[in-house]
């Protein structure tokens, strides 16, 4: 590519990614900002897709969690492993959208709420509100806040306190617990 051709295609790029519009949404800089973030969640939602509700709780038994889920998923959302770094297609899954429990399918992310963290696992500075119930473990001698499915029950992963602000949260996910649900199912 010449010069001139590589900065065509940047303009061109750049344009696009205007056009497509939530893309690069300017990061929340107030609480407000997060309030408005977690209140509008559906809108990143396909039209038409039926999701269940944190109140419908889903309860299993571990054999019918073994069916349901592979054992990667399985170790993970039912034993509380953690999956390697970097592993997760999902770090670098951009498009508008919503994240699901891949246990359960409660939506529990928005791609608005996902931020590059750099430790190799699919990190949020809030979460759709309710989707989590809290509790501490001590697996690594030092406490640290495990969060789970509220529907499901299923282990996601950790919150931590060196998120971006205004949260200062980061929630790192477990991307093999997670569905990736773009918005925009027409390809573009
Ligand atoms: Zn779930």
């Amino acid at each position: 590519m010449t010069r001139r051709e590589s900065l065509k295609f940047f303009l061109a790029a750049g344009i696009w990614t205007a056009l497509k519009g939530r893309v690069n949404a300017a990061q929340p800089t107030s609480m407000k900002d997060i309030e408005n973030l977690q209140k509008n969640w559906k809108a990143l939602l396909a039209e038409g897709t039926k999701l269940p509700l944190p109140s419908e709780p889903l309860k299993l038994s571990k054999e019918e969690w073994r069916k349901r889920l592979d054992p990667t998923q399985f170790n993970v959302l039912r034993e509380e492993g953690t999956e390697p770094p970097g592993t997760s297609p999902l770090n670098n899954e951009k498009r508008p959208g919503v994240f699901v429990c891949i246990g359960c399918n409660l939506a529990l992310f928005t791609s608005d709420m996902k931020y590059e963290s750099g430790t190799g696992w699919p990190s949020f500075f809030t979460t759709i509100p309710g989707a989590f119930g809290t509790s501490t473990d001590y697996k690594l001698i030092l406490p640290r806040t495990e969060y789970h499915c509220i529907r499901c029950g299923g282990h996601h992963g950790h919150i931590f306190d060196d998120g971006p602000p205004p949260t200062g949260k980061r929630w790192c996910n477990n991307g093999v617990a997670l569905r990736f649900l773009p918005r925009d199912t027409k390809k573009s």
